[in-house]
């Protein structure tokens, strides 16, 4: 059931188009699922094309248009192709969801290079790449919002997440200025830090970290794909044009 925010919001986002980078699966595909559920024409991007297909093919039974874009969002030449394929597909972008991300967690000490720079790029660099390629379009357009994923470990640190939560916070800063360069031109980028959502990412950690989180959590329950994409679609709306840098934190209370 995706909520009506305001009685009075009247501008649908029929039509909008967007584009979700690791839409195939986990919170991108609900953010998906929910901009879909709105009528926007949805760009599923991800390393895996197998999955983004299956969600397209989903996403257009759901009576929008909806194209499979195989990208590695830390590869220059891929997140120009994405704009260029969406722009041919849909002929503008509305909407950029900076979602796709990896962890490769341990602790710093035992941390190898490799692991900080995976993170890094996909998170980090990805965001930044995919960013300017959606400047050029959305500026011309005069419209534009760029949503992007961060993380509670931005705000509160992680043990065995050095690389992550340096990632989620440069994402944090990233999407500050960006929301003040393109401020002039209808831009907004705002983010979205979720804390514990139960998915493939955090179905991998250990049971005993799991217990622990829990016990942070003042709402007693993990999150829900759900629970990120509504926020997601808060940011989207063309109602939310006079927010702009912001952070919605979604966490259960676990940080206030
Ligand atoms: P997920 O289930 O692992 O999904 C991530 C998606 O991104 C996957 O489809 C993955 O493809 C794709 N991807 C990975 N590397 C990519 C690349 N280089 N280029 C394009 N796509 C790539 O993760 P999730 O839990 O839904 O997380 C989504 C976002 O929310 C991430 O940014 C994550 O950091 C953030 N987040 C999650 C939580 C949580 O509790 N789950 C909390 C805070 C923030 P593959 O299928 O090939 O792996």
């Amino acid at each position: 059931m995706i909520p009506d925010f305001h009685p009075g919001v009247k501008k649908i986002m029929r039509g909008h188009t967007a584009i979700i980078t690791g839409g195939g699966r986990g919170i991108g595909r609900a953010i998906a699922e929910s901009l879909a559920g709105r009528g926007v024409n949805i760009a599923v991007v991800d390393v895996n094309l197998d999955i983004a297909k299956e969600a397209a093919e989903a996403l257009g039974k759901m009576g929008v248009k909806s194209i499979a874009l195989k990208a590695d969002v830390s590869n220059s030449s891929d997140t120009a192709a994405i704009f260029e394929n969406a722009v041919k597909e849909f002929g503008k972008v509305e909407i950029l969801v900076n979602n796709a991300g990896i962890t490769r967690d341990g602790l710093l000490l035992r941390m190898k290079e490799e692991d900080w720079d995976a993170v890094l790029n996909i998170n980090l660099k990805g965001t930044f790449l995919c960013s300017k390629e959606a400047v050029k379009v959305m500026s011309k357009q005069r419209y534009g919002r760029i949503i992007n994923i961060a993380s509670v470990v931005a705000f509160m640190g992680n043990p065995g997440q050095a690389n992550y939560s340096a990632s989620k916070a440069g994402i944090v800063g990233l999407t500050k200025t960006v929301a003040k360069e393109y401020a002039s031109r209808g831009i907004t980028a705002n983010a979205v830090a979720p804390g514990f959502i139960t998915t493939a990412m955090t179905d991998a950690l250990p049971e005993n970290v799991k217990q622990e989180m829990f016990k942070a959590i003042p709402m007693g329950k993990f999150g829900t794909v759900e629970d990120v994409a509504n926020s997601v679609v808060f940011f989207a709306l063309p109602e939310s044009g006079y927010i702009t840098g912001q952070v919605i934190h979604v966490n259960g209370g676990m940080y206030m």
